[in-house]
C-alpha cells in the first residue's frame, strides 16, 4: 500500500520550464480537477520564471503560481490612479510547500529582477478576503496583496496554509526580500548585497534624477510608461510656470495667482516623483538590471531541464527555513482521470517523507544540472 502510494506521489511531480512543480495541484482547478486551459495559462507563466530554480530548496515544489500586485497604500492609489496602480504593481505569487515568493513583474508578466519571501512559518495568518491575500506576520505586521484572481483564490484558501505548533518564526518574521544574484535574505535599505556585493538603485540617485530630468525618478526605477506620462505632465508645468511668472513680472498683476499654483503644483509633482520612486526602490532592483537581466537563463520551453548555466556560479545558497510547515494542506490524487481531493498533507507520502524523515531529505544534494529532480 505504501509503494503504491509512493509511486502515485512520485509520478505527480515533474521539471517544466526547468522548475519542480506538483503537476496535480498546479494544473488542477478549485475542485481538484484537471483543466487544460488552467495548464496552458500556468505553463505560460512559468516560462518566465526560470531563474526560480536557484531560489529553491532541494525538495521544495511549486504548487501554484497566480498573479495579483504587490501591497500598496492608499496614498499611492490616489496619487498613481487606481487603473495604473494595478499595472505598475502588478507581481507574480509563486505557492511552494514551504513559502510564497513574491515576484514584481511587468505588465506582460516578466521578471524586473526584483523577489521576496515569505516563509509560511513568519506568518501567525495567510488567509483570503475579497479579492486579496493577507499575510499577518509574527511581527504584528501585515501585508496585502491585491487582484488575486478569483479561482486561485480559492485554490490558496483549499491550502489552508497553517504553522505546526513546534515551528518557530524566523528571525525577521515579515516578507524578506532576497538578492537576485546569490538568494541570500537582504536587510533592510542596504544598497549593496552584503553577501555578494550586487549593487542596487537607490535613493539618493532616485532624487538627483527626479529633479534634474522630468519624469527621471521613474526612468530610473524601469517604469518607462510613467516616466513618460510624468514628463509630459511635468513640462507642461513648468511652461505654465514660468509663462505665468514671465506675465506677473510685466505688470499683470492677475497673473501672480496662476503663477503661485503652478509652481506649487510642480514642487507637488516633484515630490510625488521622488516618494513613487522610493517606492519602488523598497523592491530592491539591481543596479545593472539590463545585465542582470541578460545572465537570466533564456525563456525555458516547457519540459525542459534546467541546465548548469541556469544555476550560476554564486548559487550555492544554503537552505532557508523548515522543510515542511503546513499541516493540513489538502493534496489531491488520480482517480479515473480525475484529481479528486484526498486527506491531509501528513497523509501524503511524498510530504510525509520529508516530514519524518526531514534530515534525510534534506542533506540529499540538489540535483545535478541536467537531471530533473524527482
Ligand atoms: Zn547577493
Amino acid at each position: 500500500m505504501q509503494a503504491e502510494e509512493r509511486t502515485e506521489a512520485k509520478a505527480t511531480v515533474e521539471t517544466i520550464c526547468g522548475l519542480p512543480v506538483d503537476r496535480a495541484i498546479l494544473f488542477a482547478d478549485k475542485k481538484g480537477i484537471y483543466r487544460p486551459r488552467i495548464e496552458k495559462g500556468r505553463t505560460k507563466l512559468l516560462q518566465n520564471l526560470g531563474f526560480l530554480s536557484r531560489f529553491l530548496d532541494t525538495d521544495e515544489k511549486i504548487l501554484l503560481v497566480t498573479t495579483g500586485c504587490s501591497p500598496f497604500t492608499t496614498f499611492e492609489e490616489l496619487t498613481i490612479g487606481g487603473a495604473w496602480v494595478v499595472a505598475v504593481k502588478r507581481a507574480l505569487f509563486v505557492f511552494t510547500h514551504k513559502r510564497l515568493f513574491h515576484i514584481p513583474a511587468t505588465s506582460s508578466f516578466k521578471y524586473r529582477g526584483s523577489i521576496a519571501q515569505v516563509l509560511y512559518q513568519d506568518c501567525a495568518r495567510l488567509r483570503v478576503k475579497g479579492s486579496a491575500l493577507i499575510a499577518e506576520y509574527h511581527n504584528g505586521r501585515k501585508e496585502k496583496f491585491l487582484f488575486i484572481p478569483r479561482g486561485d483564490r480559492a485554490i490558496i484558501e483549499r491550502f489552508a496554509i497553517e504553522p505546526n505548533e513546534s515551528d518557530r518564526p524566523s528571525e525577521n518574521p515579515q516578507r524578506n526580500h532576497l538578492c537576485p544574484c546569490c538568494t541570500q535574505i537582504l536587510p533592510a535599505s542596504v544598497e549593496a548585497c552584503p553577501a555578494c556585493g550586487q549593487q542596487f538603485k537607490t535613493r539618493a540617485k532616485a532624487l538627483k534624477y527626479s529633479l534634474l530630468i522630468p519624469g527621471g525618478g521613474y526612468f530610473y526605477t524601469n517604469h518607462l510608461w510613467m516616466g513618460l506620462a510624468d514628463a509630459l505632465a511635468e513640462t507642461y508645468l513648468l511652461v505654465a510656470t514660468v509663462v505665468a511668472f514671465a506675465m506677473a513680472l510685466r505688470g499683470n498683476a492677475e497673473a501672480w495667482p496662476a503663477a503661485i499654483i503652478f509652481a506649487f503644483v510642480s514642487v507637488l509633482e516633484k515630490a510625488l516623483t521622488v516618494h513613487h520612486s522610493n517606492s519602488f526602490l523598497a523592491e530592491f532592483i539591481p543596479d545593472d538590471l539590463k545585465s542582470h537581466l541578460g545572465n537570466q537563463p533564456p525563456r525555458a520551453e516547457p519540459g525542459r531541464a534546467p541546465s548548469t548555466e541556469d544555476r550560476g556560479p554564486r548559487n550555492q545558497a544554503p537552505p532557508r527555513g523548515r522543510p515542511v510547515l503546513a499541516v493540513s494542506w489538502p493534496h489531491f490524487t488520480v482517480n479515473g482521470g480525475r484529481l479528486a481531493r484526498a486527506g491531509p498533507i501528513k497523509d501524503f507520502p511524498h510530504f510525509g517523507r520529508i516530514r519524518r524523515r526531514g534530515g534525510q531529505s534534506n542533506s540529499r544534494a540538489r540535483g545535478e544540472g541536467g537531471q530533473p529532480r524527482e
